[in-house]
């Protein structure tokens, strides 16, 4: 359970040395109380208190990674019930299933899809991360050879699918550097199990098909060493695995129930046959909780909408995506081209210059920073106005690049216009669109 800053200065030295970068010890402990501050900053703290102190700062919900390298995959470490409370730590992973009884055209064409399926978006490449390998035929040998076509043509994690614990070792066998999941521990094949993930110190899933039964094997496969659990409730239709994983979020968060508190996965896959409806189910888990969430295939249009979805709700509320301040090149520019104007938030930045690309005008997009709001808060702001845009433009060097000095701002910034006549003597300013689905004509009638 987590600790006030009272409790947390009794545990610490009391000497008030300074060296945490606060002047007192309670100071600090109010810090790490709210979780400003990190305990590593204090190097007197003695073992034991250190022990109670890292028990209590861990979080609710473990972070379990799968995967090695830059494709490792992190869940979990999630502190709030709704993003609005804070942020949404951790995005959850998508997964491809793979039988092993697939003809070899068909696994081969999986593999592809989750190689090509990927997408550029306000300056991120938004993917798929793992692949998930199921035991259908029962023969370890054919098992092991899918996995090893898996590992061999695919950089994601990969899912190790069977309740049978010697096809899992045959798995291992072919991709235990990767950091597999095993999936999955059940009553049944705890014991052997659990030994392969702390030999191969892999995550593992428990399952279970009820939540009580799910806390005992979590507590039984934390006492026997194995701490990367990822939780699976067994339930297949939407309405039980949905208010599962309110559940189990919720007995994490409020109840602090540790037992439950692991990310979890959850198998649209398995709860319908229509990719459609697979892919709103999906869409559901994304905004509630799932941690690993495992499609039957991927398909671009189901799965890219799915990959927004996870982009737009795993942002942080407080902190718009933002573009850096500067002076973009669209197309090859030179000292005739347009210049233009905009703030840095991110959608902007990209509807703008996806825009001025288009009309295949080569221009200098300046793009001022604005805190990440868009033109019209900006400018609400006072921040996207003649005093903040002025002193901007003239310490850009745009004015040396740029030897037509005509600065094109947004319809919605017009009110700014003659202020920055008055602040950029030898620039005539020029009143572009409002909206960004305009500035191709209007870049195309452009004159220098
Ligand atoms: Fe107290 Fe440790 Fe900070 Fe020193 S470094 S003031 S002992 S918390």
């Amino acid at each position: 359970m987590a600790l006030t800053g009272i409790e947390i200065f009794k545990l610490l030295p009391k000497t008030n040395c300074g060296e945490c970068g606060v002047p007192t010890c309670l100071a600090f402990a109010m810090n790490l109380a709210a979780g400003k501050a990190e305990l590593s900053a204090c190097p007197y703290v003695e073992e034991e208190a250190k022990a109670k102190l890292t028990e209590a700062a861990a979080p609710p919900i473990a972070v379990v990674t799968i995967g090695v390298g830059d494709r490792a995959l992190k869940v979990g470490g999630e502190t709030v019930m709704f993003r609005h409370e804070k942020r949404f730590e951790n995005p959850p992973g998508f997964a491809i299933l793979i039988s092993d009884t697939m003809p070899e055209p068909e696994i081969d064409s999986r593999l592809k899809r989750f190689s090509e399926l990927q997408y550029e978006r306000v300056g991120l490449t938004l993917r798929p991360d793992l692949v998930a390998v199921k035991d259908d035929s029962g023969d370890a040998t054919k098992f092991e050879a899918v996995v090893n076509k898996v590992k061999q043509n695919s950089d994601g994690g990969i899912i190790l699918m069977s309740s049978n614990p010697d096809i899992l070792a045959a798995g291992l066998k072919a991709c235990a550097d990767r950091k597999p999941l095993l999936y999955a521990a059940t009553t049944e094949n705890l014991d052997k199990v659990a030994d392969l993930a702390k030999q191969n110190s892999c995550p593992v899933t428990a399952k279970a098909s009820t939540l009580e039964e799910l806390a005992q094997l979590t507590t039984k496969l934390t006492e026997a060493g194995v701490k990367d659990i990822i939780l699976d409730s067994e339930s297949r239709t939407v309405r039980r695995a949905f208010e599962d994983q309110i559940f189990i979020r919720s007995a994490a968060l409020n109840k602090k129930f540790r037992p439950l508190g692991f990310p979890t996965i959850v198998l649209p896959c398995e709860m319908t046959s229509d990719p459609m409806k697979e892919a709103v189910i999906a869409s559901m888990f994304v905004a509630k909780y799932g941690g690993i969430i495992v499609l039957s295939d991927f398909q671009g249009e189901s799965l890219f909408p799915l990959l927004v979805e996870r982009m737009n709700i795993y942002t942080d509320p407080q902190r718009p995506l933002a573009t850096t301040e500067g002076i973009y090149e669209i197309g090859s520019p030179d000292e005739n081209s347009p210049v233009l104007i905009t703030s840095n938030f991110s959608l902007t930045y990209f509807i703008v210059s996806g825009e001025i690309e288009a009309s295949k005008v080569p221009s200098w997009l300046l793009v001022k920073d604005t805190e990440g709001l868009s033109v019209m808060t900006a400018w609400a702001a006072g921040k996207f106005v003649a005093d903040a845009i002025a002193p901007f433009v003239k310490k850009s060097g745009i004015a040396d690049i740029a030897k037509c000095h005509k600065l094109i701002i947004p319809g919605y910034a017009a009110a700014e216009s003659g202020g920055l006549e008055e602040e950029l003597p030898g620039w005539e300013i020029l009143v572009g669109p409002r909206e960004g689905s305009h500035i191709p004509a209007y870049l195309k009638a452009w004159k220098p």
